[in-house]
Formats: C-alpha cells, sequence, structure tokens
C-alpha cells in the first residue's frame, strides 16, 4: 500500500499531543477485584465474545444505542444484506459507542456512518490473523493512516514479542480534543493527528501497554512507539518516508525537558501531566534501559507484559521492580534500586524493602 506521508510534523510538536490530558486505561480488573479465572484463557491473547457478529450486537444495544441502529437500518447498503466486513463494521461502530457511556452517537461522524467510511483488512501477524478497521471522517487520507497503522502493528508485535493481544484493532476517528486507547482494542484519533505516525503508534501501543501503574504505561507507549518506528526507518516497507527520530535523539529531548522545565521534583506515581509526567516516565525508562542494556530491557518489558496475562491483571510497581531486577547484572543492581527510590518510591528504599517483608520475599 503507498504511503503518503507528507513531512511528519517535528518531533517536539508531535509528542505534546500524544496522550495529553491522560488516556482512558483499559478496563482491566484491578488486582482486588475477584480475577475471573477462565483456565483456557491463560497465557492466550483476548478472544472477544462477538465480534462482527450484528445479529448479536442490535438486541444487544437496541435500549442504549437506538439513534446509532436506526441510522445504519435507514442505509441502503444495510438493507441489501452485510458482507463480512461491513458486519465488522456496524458492530464495531456500536460497540465502540455503546461500551463507552461519555459516548454519543454524535460522537460518530454521521458521515461515516451513513457513508461506510472504513477500511478494513486482514494482516496476518505471528500467530493469527487480525482485524484492523479503520472509521474514519470525510476529507481524511484514510490510505496514509491505513498504511501507517499497517505498517506499525506488525512491528510493535516484533519488538514486544508477544502476539498481538486483540483479534480486532478498530481506529475511529473524529473531533475528539484527545488520542486515546479505549481499551479492547479501540483507539479514537483526534482530526489533529491521523496522519501523525508517533501518534498512531503510541496509541497503538497502548493495545499492550494498559496493565501498569499510569507512568509506566505512558512510558512504555511512548517508547515502544520510538523503538518501531525507527525499527521501521531501518528496514522500510514500500512508501515509507521516514520518521525524523530514534530513541537516542528521542530520549536526548525529553531528558532536556525535564532538566529545563522546571517540574517539581517528585516520584512518578505522584506526578501529573502538568508535572511532566510523560517526560519523566520516559527519561527514567530509558535510564533503567541504558543501565541493563537494550536486550534486557526488551526481555524484562516482554515478561512484564507475560506477567499481565494479556492485560487480565494490573501489574503494580513492586512487581515491576522484581521484574526488573531479574534482568539486572549484580553489578548494575544498585543503579536500578536507587533509580527505582528516587523516581518510583520517592525514598532511600524503606517501601520496597517493606513491601519485600510484606511478601515474604
Ligand atoms: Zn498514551
Amino acid at each position: 500500500m503507498r504511503f503518503y506521508l507528507a513531512a511528519i510534523a517535528v518531533l517536539a510538536s508531535v509528542l505534546l499531543v500524544a496522550c495529553s490530558g491522560g488516556d482512558s486505561p483499559a478496563p482491566t480488573p484491578s488486582p482486588a477485584a475477584t480475577p475471573v479465572f477462565d483456565e483456557f484463557a491463560i497465557g492466550k491473547p483476548q478472544n472477544r465474545v462477538g465480534v462482527g457478529d450484528v445479529e448479536r450486537a442490535l438486541p444487544r444495544f437496541e435500549t442504549s444505542r437506538g439513534d446509532l441502529i436506526a441510522a445504519f437500518q435507514q442505509q441502503p447498503w444495510f438493507q441489501d444484506g452485510l458482507s463480512a466486513d461491513e458486519s465488522l463494521f456496524v458492530e464495531r461502530s456500536l460497540s465502540f459507542v455503546a461500551g463507552r457511556p461519555e459516548l454519543s452517537f454524535e460522537s460518530l461522524n454521521h458521515a461515516s456512518v451513513t457513508d461506510k467510511l472504513y477500511l478494513h483488512d486482514k494482516l496476518s501477524l505471528r500467530q493469527r490473523d487480525i482485524d484492523l478497521l479503520l472509521i474514519y471522517e470525510p476529507g481524511d487520507d484514510a490510505e496514509a493512516e491505513f498504511a501507517l497503522l499497517e505498517a506499525v502493528i506488525p512491528q510493535l508485535e516484533r519488538e514486544v514479542g508477544i502476539e498481538w493481544p486483540e483479534q480486532a484493532t478498530t481506529v475511529v476517528n473524529g473531533s475528539y480534543g484527545i488520542n486515546d486507547y479505549n481499551g479492547e482494542g479501540f483507539i479514537r484519533i483526534d482530526r489533529c493527528c491521523t496522519l501523525s505516525a508517533f501518534v498512531l503508534a503510541h496509541e497503538l501501543s497502548h493495545v499492550y501497554w494498559t496493565a501498569g501503574p499510569f507512568w509506566f504505561n505512558e512510558g512504555m507507549a511512548d517508547i515502544y512507539a520510538t523503538l518501531s518506528l525507527q525499527a521501521l526507518n531501518d528496514d522500510p516497507p514500500d512508501g515509507w518516508r521516514g520518521f525524523n527520530a530514534d530513541i537516542d535523539s528521542y530520549y536526548a529531548q525529553r531528558k532536556s525537558v525535564v532538566d529545563s522545565a522546571g517540574f517539581p521534583d517528585l516520584p512518578l506515581p505522584n506526578r501529573f501531566a502538568s508535572d511532566g509526567l510523560y517526560q519523566a516516565a520516559d527519561v527514567f525508562l530509558l535510564d533503567i534501559r541504558d543501565i541493563i542494556g537494550a536486550n534486557a530491557f526488551r526481555a524484562a518489558a516482554s515478561d512484564v507484559y507475560a506477567a499481565s496475562d494479556f492485560a487480565r491483571l494490573n501489574i503494580g510497581e513492586k512487581r515491576l521492580e522484581d521484574i526488573v531486577l531479574r534482568y539486572t547484572a549484580e553489578s548494575d543492581r544498585d543503579a536500578v534500586m536507587q533509580l527505582f527510590n528516587r523516581e518510583v518510591w520517592g525514598d532511600n528504599g524503606e517501601e520496597y524493602r517493606r513491601l519485600q517483608e510484606f511478601e515474604g520475599s
């Protein structure tokens, strides 16, 4: 597929809009909640019931989303009978809006609905084919956006080293004022950013990175977006026009903001976006990566994700530190622990020791 990737906006401006204002974390169960153990699901990616099943979706959402259902039913293409990808489009649109109380029919561009403005493809990934669906607005360069999505998803899967978690990934363009990952494979992309490789890659990264603390999810989404785009630069697919950063220049840019912006010196869990949460999280994680090495960081990250069991379980800070330390050489252990103490616990190691004692480890 061709790319029309015109000059990507400079990195600094792109970063400002990546999830600024905060994501909606995926609705994963909290550790305190009673986990629903489906022994057949453990260790396997999400396989959600009802994807593309319009017969099931219509009665289910009849009460809550009758307006959207009526709009679909009025369309000649709906009345003619639905193809497989039209069914996916209808069901995903309904599930996107219905599952999110803050969204209304108005959240979807009506022309997207009535004129069937979507692109769909089956992507062949490591273990299975997934559905990639882009619901766009009139005037969007949907082909170019779709090509970016198609390039980034397999690369992200290679970076994490664990199969893509969702059998359907749906990107919905609109006038949201925010880009975010909505859980269950749904991503919202604001009009600002439909062709921003970084923003798209950041939000796609959240298909993996939702199970940790907020700062961790955001930092990992930034880092995996950058690593994936850098890898695509190094081995470009047809038509790829490049992305103007690699992980080292990305780190330098984030570090200079942290050092110069006058953010309060707070532990990561206590920071808001206005306190430099995103930049400080990126710097912290990349400092860890620098100490333990890129390969160890990658292996630790995959282990964190595996420990979340495809985001069915949340991973807290203590567990994160435990896993990182498993991939840290003895000679680097103190440096890693000091970083965690300063940036995560905000102490001299007392909290981590307390949690170790509490767990009897
Ligand atoms: Zn984000």
